[in-house]
């Protein structure tokens, strides 16, 4: 006998949600057990890199399920090598550990930086971290994070991660001493609302972190797998990270993710890292599938632009009622509204049909398909315009 007396009851509350449940996607839609239709700038959170349910997808998965599912990653499978191979050749690194969600390949980030100060340099343990980051919601990815609101939470959180500013080398420069590993950011923070670490810190942090023999571990959970028109935004300032860390968009929409590493900082040893799922060759024949179709230099280049177009979209949009900037690269875009109307915009905008999300009060955050049309971003820009200009005669109102 349960207690639940709504379907909705059953599940844990962890966030408000609207009561709207949905049973269908297509590309950049979504429909609801109504039917409803919603155009959708959210996509799983940067994660449906392809759209909702790509044929490639499905095709990928259906075949796989057929032949093998999960061998134990006590085993090798055939499809998890294609997928690391792929990765390795597609990237600067030489080593790769699956694991089912961006946290768990952060902790793993983490843990491997560790080792790495346990074996090579007297124990250090120290990853210097920053302000507004955000790299997930194991005890450890949230205290490596910088979230404000993480602060009070889960008390004591893992130590060992002084807080640097972002696109301030001297803030990170004081938190350097002999206790220190790593440093691990994001290059776009985008859960904070889309604030770049510009192409020049990264470069100065990668000076700084050879300048001390640390390691540089970029979390690429939401820049990476073409997000800003690259396939690792890493590419855009020319560097080369020790450690990077994949999710989201990995998988098209399954849950996978992974720990790249160099072959000179791959320190674990047996024992260190593992998980039943790691590796399965479900997930992995997913990740095989978008991999080929999103490595591919056109479609890279139609994120740059159809990320050029959104980004000038949003701009005239932003002149026409007089709102901030627009920020952020590639189809990982904010535009700041300047007044604390975030939240209920995105509240309007579902009503009308479209999914959009609020990062701050202040601001939007748009992180579409990666092949999302420029039809389907006229539609959104014509319900956002409709939006703002209500929200702006109210307030002249008011
Ligand atoms: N790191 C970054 C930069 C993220 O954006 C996220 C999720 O939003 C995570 C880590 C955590 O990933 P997951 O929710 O898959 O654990």
């Amino acid at each position: 006998m349960t207690n639940a007396t709504h379907p909705f009851d059953a599940l844990m509350e962890i966030a408000a949600r609207p009561r709207a449940v949905f049973v269908r996607g297509e590309g950049s839609f979504l429909w609801d057990d109504s039917g409803k239709r919603y155009l959708d700038f959210v996509q799983g959170w940067a994660v449906n890199c392809l759209g909702h349910s790509p044929p490639l997808l499905a095709e990928a998965l259906a075949e796989q399920a057929k032949r093998l599912v999960t061998p134990s990653p006590a085993y090798y499978n055939d499809t998890s090598l294609k997928l690391a191979q792929a990765l390795v050749e597609q990237s600067c690194f030489d080593r790769v550990f699956f694991a089912n969600s961006g946290a768990e390949a952060n902790e793993g980030a983490i843990k491997l930086a560790r080792k790495y100060g346990a074996r090579h340099k007297n124990g250090a343990h120290e990853i210097i971290t920053f302000e507004g980051g955000f790299h997930g919601r194991t005890l450890a990815t949230m205290s490596a994070s910088g979230k404000k609101t993480f602060e009070p939470l889960f008390e004591p959180k893992v130590s060992g991660f002084p807080k640097a500013r972002l696109n301030d080398l001297a803030s990170v420069e004081r938190l350097i001493n002999e206790r220190t590993v790593a440093m691990m950011l994001e290059p776009i923070q985008g859960e904070a609302g889309v604030w770049s670490a510009t192409d020049r810190f990264l470069r100065d942090l990668r000076e700084l972190t050879r300048a001390h023999g640390l390691l540089l571990i970029l979390d690429e959970i939401q820049t990476g797998y073409g997000r800003t028109g690259k396939l690792f935004h890493y590419e855009h300032a020319c560097i080369t990270p020790d450690i990077m860390t994949l999710g989201k968009g990995i998988g098209g929409g399954v849950p996978l993710a992974a720990l790249l590493s160099t072959e000179a900082s791959a320190c674990f040893e047996h024992g260190d890292q593992g998980g039943t799922f790691c590796g399965n060759p479900l997930m992995c024949a997913a990740g095989l599938a978008v991999l080929q179709q999103v490595s591919a230099p056109a479609f890279l280049k139609s994120v740059t632009d159809t990320g050029l177009y959104l980004e000038g979209e949003l701009q005239r949009l932003s002149v026409r009622h007089g709102l901030g900037e627009v920020r952020g690269r590639g189809l990982l875009l904010a535009l700041d509204l300047k007044m604390p109307i975030a939240a209920s915009i995105v509240g309007q905008a579902f009503v009308e049909g479209v999914l959009l999300n609020a990062p701050r009060p202040d601001a939007l955050r748009f992180m579409p398909a990666l092949n999302v049309t420029h039809q389907e971003i006229d539609l959104m820009i014509n319900c956002l315009d409709a939006l703002v200009m209500k929200a702006g005669i109210a307030r002249r109102v008011a």
